[in-house]
């Protein structure tokens, strides 16, 4: 009995299927969700939720926010949801480059500022995170299985 998971970001649903796991950025870490879970709402931060379904994964990113969990399904609502490969790393790095500047300066910031910035630096360096854990995933198993060529 697989989990129906969906993923509900602001303006879509970012990702709906049935998974044979699904790994969410609990509160205190990695929150591994198998079917026939207990029922739980749970708070979510900026980070990876992977799914396993015939042993493919998929990765995307997400900005945080709850996750409503039971037996057979799991739903995720999160402001904004990113696919791995559909993460700008360019926007993310420019976006954490901003929130940084900020959070270097706190007198110039006021403190409302200042709590924005923390939250825009917290989903710009888990987009990275996700981003850079894809590639690195890619580059130990490409796809197909085949093991990067030796030249
Ligand atoms: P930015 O300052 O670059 O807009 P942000 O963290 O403020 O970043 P969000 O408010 O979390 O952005 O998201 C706004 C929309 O933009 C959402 O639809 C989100 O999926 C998308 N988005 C934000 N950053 C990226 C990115 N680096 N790559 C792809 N999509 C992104």
């Amino acid at each position: 009995m697989p989990t129906h998971l969906q993923i509900i970001a602001l303006d879509r649903i970012a990702y709906e299927d049935d998974v044979d796991i699904v790994v969410l950025p609990g509160e205190e870490g990695q929150l591994g969700v198998l079917p026939r879970h207990a029922r739980i709402v749970t708070l979510l931060e900026p980070g990876e939720v992977l799914t396993r379904k015939s042993g493919e994964e998929t990765s995307l990113a997400i900005s945080g926010g709850f996750a409503q969990i039971g037996p057979d399904s799991v739903t995720i609502l999160s402001d904004a949801a990113e696919y791995a490969d559909d993460i700008d790393m360019e926007r993310a790095g420019e976006a954490r480059r901003r929130a940084q500047e900020r959070l270097s300066n706190p007198s110039a910031t006021p403190d409302l500022e200042m709590a924005r910035a923390e939250s825009a630096l917290l989903r710009s360096m888990a987009r990275i995170r996700v981003a850079e854990r894809i590639a690195a995933r890619r580059r130990r198993q490409p796809p197909g299985g085949q093991q990067p060529r030796q030249e």
